[in-house]
């Protein structure tokens, strides 16, 4: 079976056909940086980590480009309102997206663009629109002449005449149609400004993208990605500036398969600034550990939205645990190395099950791929219970392979970062010393003194579980 994708622009699922065979471009619109991220954010960076991480898997050389809008109005707002330079809010903000995306496993991009160092790819976008009669120079702005390219709203599925006006120009009347968008906005004061040839101002959002996609990725690409509410007008506002400029060469080009994630809701409403200070990252990684929101992130189907409970999130810290502590039971039961020192690898595993790689190929249905995981833990818990060690660990493999996939084998790093290191095995050494000595207790029947020890393990964060093979212990979390 083959990689099929929903795409927006043909409202569709449809075939993956890449423009040079084995090779993906793609380009995801990242942070605009005027606060630090919370998990709406953030759940775009997990669902196209995920679909890199497959496309790798399914063998494509990718070049992944996801960039930085680092000047823009909410920006500018955020900076004014603290009394911070503008470049400050966005260098700290930057900061806290990069901290993010590592702490979920978000594999770093290929590159990372801003949009204050494309400024003159910008400028030569500007002037061929001019030239080729998509856009004016009016009242010191630049805007893009919709009614100049007649498949305008074509990526929304939105005829021109129902379409609302472009808002980012604070009611400026200097544009010929309400809904003509801001390509370059002229200098206002206390605003930073660069200098071009229709006067001093800066860049809007829709061109800065548009300007840094085809710098890397080329005037038409495999893949644009993005949150479904950029899906107007950003997205539209993109395609348009750049098919505008190839369909007057007859080649229109740019994104071949437009791929939108859905949104993160709280209370049914789409989390705002507002809404989502509870929610930022870095305050939910003080309740859940990385790994466990990342999973809770990921298991839905990326074009679904999620209805943030703190429900729903216990649930997906249990479904991930259950996942882990099969892993980890099982690397424990097995030939010391076998499984925990194995590289988690497709080949390793003898292959992922059809039934996962054909759930990911059907538009990245994790939901079903997940199920394919949670059925052989299932079936390697009970192999456990049976004493089966090599069947047990069959599985491990199996499930450590799938999850390597999704970005979050539990005995890969960076989840287990802390296995092997020194201070671990310090702490293993000694829980053993206790271990052994509430085994001596027990085995001349001194149940008081054996409670006692795992009374004080517990005290001191460690949880003791008797299984048929002798006691194993794991830090309370
Ligand atoms: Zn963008």
């Amino acid at each position: 079976m083959t990689l099929r994708l929903y795409d927006t622009a043909t409202r569709a699922v449809r075939e993956f056909v890449p423009l040079v065979a084995g090779k993906v471009g793609l380009y995801l619109c990242g942070a605009t940086v005027q606060a630090p991220p919370h998990i709406g954010h953030i759940r775009s960076g997990v669902s196209f980590d995920v679909l890199v991480r497959w496309l790798k898997v399914s063998g494509y050389q990718v070049t992944f480009c996801r960039n930085v809008t680092d000047i823009d109005d909410k920006i500018l707002r955020a900076a004014k309102a603290e009394g911070s330079p503008w470049w400050a809010v966005a260098e700290r903000n930057q900061r806290a997206f990069t901290r993010a995306y590592d702490l979920l496993g978000c594999l770093p991009p290929d590159v990372e663009p801003r949009a204050t160092g494309h400024v003159p790819e910008m400028i030569d976008l500007i002037r061929t629109l001019i030239e080729t009669g998509h856009a004016y120079a009016a009242g010191g702005d630049v805007y893009f002449d919709v009614s100049s390219y007649p498949a305008y709203g074509s990526l929304s599925g939105q005829r021109p005449e129902h379409m609302r006006a472009a808002d980012d120009t604070e009611g400026n009347d200097a544009k010929r149609d309400p809904r003509d968008f801001a390509l370059w906005k002229g200098r206002k004061p206390g605003e930073p400004f660069w200098e071009t040839p229709w006067g001093p101002g800066r860049p809007g959002w829709h061109l800065e993208c548009s300007a840094m996609a085809t710098k890397y990725l080329g005037e038409t690409f495999d893949m644009h990605g993005g949150g479904r509410d950029l899906v107007f007008p950003h997205h539209e506002n993109e395609l348009a500036q750049s098919c505008a400029v190839l369909a007057s060469r007859a080649t229109c080009g740019f994104a071949r398969y437009w791929m939108h994630n859905g949104m993160v809701r709280l209370g049914g409403e789409k989390m705002s600034k507002s809404l989502g200070n509870s929610l930022l990252v870095d305050a939910i990684v003080t309740e859940v550990r990385p790994a466990e929101l990342r999973y809770y992130l990921g298991q839905a189907h990326y074009r679904s939205d999620i209805d943030y409970s703190a429900g729903a999130l216990t649930e997906a810290v249990a479904a991930y645990r259950r996942i882990e502590g099969f892993v980890t039971r099982a690397a424990e039961a097995a030939d010391a190395g076998a499984v925990a020192g194995a590289a988690a690898t497709a080949e390793a595993a003898g292959g992922l099950p059809v039934a996962f790689t054909s759930a990911l190929d059907d538009d990245l249905a994790v939901p079903q791929a997940l199920a394919v995981v949670h059925d052989a833990v299932t079936e390697g818990n009970s192999a456990l219970a049976a004493g089966d060690r090599a069947g047990a660990a069959k599985h491990a493999e199996s499930v450590r392979a799938m999850m390597a996939v999704l970005g979050l084998d539990p005995l890969a790093a960076p989840w287990a970062s802390d296995a092997g290191t020194g201070l671990r095995r310090v702490v293993e050494a000694l829980v053993g010393v206790a271990l052994g000595q509430r085994e001596a207790a027990r085995a001349r029947k001194d149940y008081a003194a054996a409670d006692a020890i795992r009374d004080e393990l517990r005290a001191a964060g460690i949880m003791i579980e008797d299984t048929p093979d002798g006691p194993r212990w794991e830090l309370a979390r």
